[in-house]
């Protein structure tokens, strides 16, 4: 079972959700937790695994034979991110615009084109008893986040609970992250911020068709606007962390709230087992 933590915006605590539901089933389950946040992969801040294997992430970027080109701009033509001009009798090549897609070696009618792996993060890896962290992380001044975000997906096992921490916002990383779950989690506070961004990203899930339920982080903020959005949509509303000094005094401290206050794990393991009715109900609806 695969289930996505997701928030429309950063700090909304999404990293504390899914590093205390990972350590509440690992009991039961053998679980894989994904920091898929590549640009800040902080999970292991709660966790504390040590990382023992880490391996580069390479995309392929074209390097073109001027012996053989002639010019003739289908390459360009045909590259939707602009990352390689033809000049007159001259080919350039951005390799920090190319998104690895291969159109452009794959029209070249010359076959003047080749492919050269360029480093774009890495991935790492460590575990501990039934817990498995796998990281990605994008190499600095980076920009192209869903191939590192691609290639920590790459060690999902299926049989596996697998909790992926999705980057925040609402773009094409985030939707690199979630497709493919089985549920989507969306980490929210109760403001007027929190309800723009949880709306933007319901919609998202949506469109992928992936059934959601809400978090209400720092209860007590805010006002009641996004218990009264989440009932107006049909979203359940499947926990409520309140505003309280221990739960932010241990985030700060790098300790995980079922580490530091052992009481919620009984809230994560109810909150997994109504992830898994609705997501069963939902899959077989369909
Ligand atoms: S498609 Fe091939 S031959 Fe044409 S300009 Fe590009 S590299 Fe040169
Ligand atoms: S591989 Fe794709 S993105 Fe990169 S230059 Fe070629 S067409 Fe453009």
């Amino acid at each position: 079972m695969i289930i996505s933590v997701a928030s429309g915006k950063g700090g909304t605590g999404k990293t504390l959700v899914a590093t205390s539901l990972a350590l509440s089933l690992i009991d039961n389950y053998k679980v894989q937790l994904l920091d898929c946040d590549v640009e800040e992969p902080n999970a292991n801040i709660l966790l504390n695994l040590a990382m023992n294997q880490s391996q580069p992430v390479y995309i392929p970027v074209p390097r073109v034979d001027e012996t053989k080109c002639t010019y003739c701009r289908k390459c360009a033509e045909v590259c939707a991110y602009n990352a390689i001009a033809v000049l007159k009798e001259k080919v350039l090549v951005f390799p920090e615009l190319c998104h690895g897609c291969g159109a452009c070696s794959y029209l070249c009618p010359e076959s003047a084109i080749t492919e050269e792996g360029r480093e774009v993060g890495i991935i790492e890896r460590g575990n501990s008893g039934n817990l498995e962290l796998i990281q990605g992380r994008l190499a600095i001044g980076e920009a192209m986040a869903p191939p590192v975000i691609r290639e920590v997906k790459k060690y999902i096992t299926p049989a596996n609970i697998v909790i992926i921490d999705v980057p925040p916002g609402t773009s094409c990383p985030v939707v690199e992250a979630v497709e493919g779950s089985d549920f989507c989690l969306l980490v929210t506070e109760p403001t007027p911020f929190g309800l723009n961004d949880l709306s933007l990203a319901v919609e998202v899930v949506r469109k992928l068709g992936i059934p959601c339920g809400v978090v209400i982080n720092r209860v007590g903020i805010g006002d009641e606007e996004v218990e009264q959005y989440c009932h107006q949509e049909g979203i359940p509303v499947l926990l409520r962390i309140p505003l309280d000094r221990k739960v932010a005094m241990l985030y700060s401290k790098g300790i995980p709230l079922v580490g530091g206050m052992p009481q919620w794990r009984e809230d994560f393991l109810k909150l997994f087992q109504d992830i898994k009715s609705i997501s069963v109900a939902k899959w077989t609806a369909k």
